[in-house]
């Protein structure tokens, strides 16, 4: 279940939606002024620190814990 973030083109408020259903894109409004008059911005992507091409690539990096 995605959350996209939307922005209100008439009162500028920028807030986040959760999208369940391809639908619900078309309903949603903003939760300020009620418009229906909303811009979904681009989703962030994860933040990824010290991300960079040209790594060796494999698994097994020191991590949290195991996955799954
Ligand atoms: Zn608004």
């Amino acid at each position: 279940m995605p959350i996209y973030e939307y922005t209100c083109t008439p009162c500028g408020k920028q807030f986040e939606e959760l999208i369940v259903r391809k639908s619900d894109e078309a309903q949603v409004v903003c939760p300020a002024c009620r418009s229906a008059e909303v811009k979904r911005l681009i989703s962030r992507p994860a933040a990824t620190p010290g991300s960079g091409d040209g790594g060796g690539g494999g698994f097994g990096g020191p991590s949290c814990g195991p996955i799954g």
